[in-house]
C-alpha cells in the first residue's frame, strides 16, 4: 500500500520566523530567491539550514512516506527552495489564493480545507506551525473515523528539528500497513 503522505509546511517549518533581533538563525544560511510572482530585481531573502535536507532524505528516502509540498511557495517550494536543500524535485499542492488577512480566516487553517479535498481518506503526516484547535479536532475526527493522522507543529521560532522527524517515523512504524509491507 502507498505510504502515507508528509505534507510539508516551509515558512515557520524550513524557514523559521526571524530572531527577536531579526537576525537570521544561527544554524540558518541565507539565500535571495525570485518567486515566480516577482521580478528579478525584487527578489525574497529566506534562510535555510543546510541540515534540514538530509534530514528530510533520510525519510525521504527511505520510502516511508509520500513527500507533498503543502505551502503558500506552491511550484515555488519544488523549484526555489527545495532545490537550496538538495531535495529533489517533489509535488506540491497548487493551494488556491485567498485573499485573507490572517491563516484561520475561519478559526482554522485556511489550507486545511484544500487539503482535506485533496486528501480525502489518505492517511498523512502533515508538518506545519500554524494549526489551531480546531486543525487538531479535524485530525483527531480522521482517525476517529480510522484514517491514521498525524498533525506535527513546530515551533516557528525554531523551525523544525530532529525530533519532529523522528515523531513521523515512529509514527509510520506503527501504522498496520506499515507493519504489513
Ligand atoms: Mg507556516
Amino acid at each position: 500500500m502507498r505510504p502515507p503522505y508528509l505534507l510539508l509546511d516551509i515558512d515557520g517549518v524550513l524557514i523559521p520566523f526571524p530572531d527577536a533581533d531579526g537576525s537570521t538563525p544561527a544554524a540558518h544560511a541565507r539565500h535571495d530567491v525570485v518567486p515566480t510572482d516577482r521580478s528579478a530585481d525584487n527578489p525574497v531573502t529566506v534562510w535555510l539550514d543546510p541540515a534540514h535536507g538530509p534530514m528530510l532524505m533520510d525519510v525521504i528516502s527511505a520510502g516511508l512516506v509520500t513527500p507533498v509540498w503543502c505551502t503558500s511557495w506552491r511550484q515555488d517550494a519544488a523549484t526555489l527552495i527545495g532545490p537550496l536543500l538538495g531535495l529533489p524535485p517533489l509535488p506540491y499542492l497548487d493551494l488556491p489564493r485567498p485573499h485573507i488577512t490572517t491563516s484561520h480566516p475561519n478559526g482554522y487553517l485556511w489550507k486545511r480545507d484544500h487539503v482535506d479535498a485533496w486528501l480525502a481518506h489518505a492517511p498523512a503526516v502533515w508538518i506545519d506551525d500554524d494549526f489551531t484547535g480546531l486543525d487538531h479536532a479535524w485530525a483527531a475526527e480522521r482517525i476517529a473515523k480510522g484514517t491514521p493522522t498525524l498533525l506535527v507543529q513546530p515551533d516557528p521560532h525554531l523551525g523544525l528539528q530532529p525530533e519532529h522527524l523522528t515523531e513521523v517515523t515512529t509514527w509510520v512504524a506503527q501504522l498496520p500497513t506499515a507493519r504489513a509491507a
